[in-house]
């Protein structure tokens, strides 16, 4: 079994660290991969956050969050959390 988490990814968060401008995904053309709206932030799963920075700026991922939301039901995912949430 592989474990994902959820991590949030903003628009700051893929061009930081980039030496190369043109991978910087600004605020007006940050969109969902699956609706393509533009999104202030995107959801990802992924195994850590590099993993998730990397997935959306290859276009591989990153969702808003109606889509992300589509997308669990859709895995019929478990939620595993270390306490009660009720
Ligand atoms: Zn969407």
């Amino acid at each position: 079994m592989v474990r994902y988490k959820v991590f949030v990814i903003y628009p700051e968060d893929v061009c930081r660290g980039e030496s190369k401008p043109d991978i910087c995904i600004d605020e007006s053309t940050f969109k969902c991969g699956s609706c393509n709206w533009y999104a202030g932030r995107v959801f990802v799963l992924a195994r850590s956050r590099d993993e998730a920075i990397e997935l959306v700026k290859r276009g591989l991922a990153g969702l808003c969050a109606e889509c992300f939301l589509d997308l669990l039901i859709d895995l019929n995912v478990d939620i595993e959390t270390k306490e009660e949430i009720y």
